[in-house]
């Protein structure tokens, strides 16, 4: 459908002491986020996530850290009060052996969003952020591994990862109509798999990097030398690294030319799961025996991003190389990994 162009008032600029209030924030994405702003110097930060502070991944000082769920309304309005900018970044999720075994949970997240988009809309926030994903993208598309990359405008027609992924589209659009029915200028990112430090790699919800990355340092630790990959290692993917995701959502966000307009933000260097590890192998230094969990779930055959976008709009994409990323995510795992061994507390997700 045709929307009508609509006069865009000029925000004031953001202030050092405005309220930013991000949620999901014990996690991984947003974890690291709040850290981002606290490095840029701002000073106002309300960090939310429903999990037991003792098991947050990142501590970040100064922070105002909250522990709410926030599929509830009237924790929503309490979250959103005197907040300038609201990074939605709370869902339950996980890698495909979560969202394929629990999709009600994943679907359950449509409260999240709901309740939050109307709170920041009735706190007055000025700017609202969504993290969507590839997985809104039509699974059609992605059964080959030589996958053409994916575009914006391919979500539609639609026929999304089941639960999370029409989690996904319906929210994006509850963000879009809440510009153009209501003026709140709302701002939606379609993650592609994202990895690096202070992420989950441990109980059930991590995703390929992290789950390879733990595999290789528990191989080495118990002298196994062998790993199981799921499926046969054809399937593609690209993986981002954090630091050009949090700087993404930040350009995003502060694009009024990506208002309500939902855009990719991911790596386009494609590499099979079979490639991964041997890069993996190679940072860890073994070479271990393949064997191949064919039943195991393994999601869509091929999935890269495609950059047209984001390049045209925002003279930028995630580009730091895969090797770079994963030797310093390999290191943090085998960290934890140890700690963990030795009896010291680490946040797993
Ligand atoms: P994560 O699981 O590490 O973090 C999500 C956090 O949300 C968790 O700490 C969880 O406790 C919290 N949460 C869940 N339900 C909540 C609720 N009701 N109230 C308060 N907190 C709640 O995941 P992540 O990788 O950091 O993902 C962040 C966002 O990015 C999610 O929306 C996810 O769907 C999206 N995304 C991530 C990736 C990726 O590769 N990591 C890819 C695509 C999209």
């Amino acid at each position: 459908m045709q929307q009508k162009r609509r006069f865009v008032e000029e925000d004031v600029p953001l202030n050092k002491d405005d309220l930013i209030v991000i949620t999901g924030a014990g996690g991984f994405i947003a974890g690291n986020l709040a850290l981002y702003f606290k490095k840029k110097g701002f000073t106002n930060i309300r960090a939310v996530d429903k999990k037991p502070l003792y098991a947050w991944y990142l501590h970040v000082p100064g922070v105002h850290n909250l522990c709410l769920d926030v599929s509830n309304e009237a924790n929503c309005k309490r979250v959103c009060e005197g907040a300038v900018e609201v990074y939605n970044l709370a869902a339950d999720m996980g890698g495909m052996g979560f969202i394929e075994r629990f999709r009600v949970e994943c679907l359950r997240s449509v409260l999240i969003n709901t309740h939050l988009v109307e709170a920041a809309y009735r706190a007055g926030a000025r700017r609202y952020f969504f993290s969507s994903s590839a997985c809104a993208y039509n699974t059609l598309l992605q059964q080959d591994p030589s996958v053409r990359p994916l575009k914006e405008s391919d979500a539609y027609p639609a026929m999304a990862e089941r639960g999370y992924g029409w989690e996904k589209l319906m929210s994006e659009m509850f963000c879009q109509e809440y510009w153009h029915e209501r003026g709140l200028k709302t701002f939606i990112a379609r993650f592609h798999n994202v990895y690096g430090p202070h992420g989950t790699w441990d109980g059930g919800r991590e995703k390929a990097p992290a789950a390879l990355c733990h595999k290789v340092v528990e191989a080495l630790d118990t002298g196994k030398k062998a790993i199981t990959i799921w499926g046969n290692g054809h399937q593609t993917r690209s993986f981002m690294y954090i630091d050009d995701c949090v700087q993404g959502i930040d350009k995003i966000m502060h694009c009024d030319d990506l208002m309500a307009t939902p855009i990719n933000l991911g790596s386009s260097e494609l590499v099979s799961i079979n490639d991964l590890l041997t890069k993996i192998e190679k940072i860890a230094g073994v070479k271990l025996k393949r064997h191949y969990d064919l039943d195991a779930p393994k999601g869509v055959a091929g999935r890269n991003s495609d950059n047209t976008f984001i390049k045209k709009v925002l003279e930028w994409e995630p580009n730091t190389l895969l090797d770079q990323g994963l030797a310093v995510t390999y290191r943090w795992i085998k960290e934890q990994y140890h700690k963990r061994k030795a009896g010291q507390r680490v946040g797993l997700g």
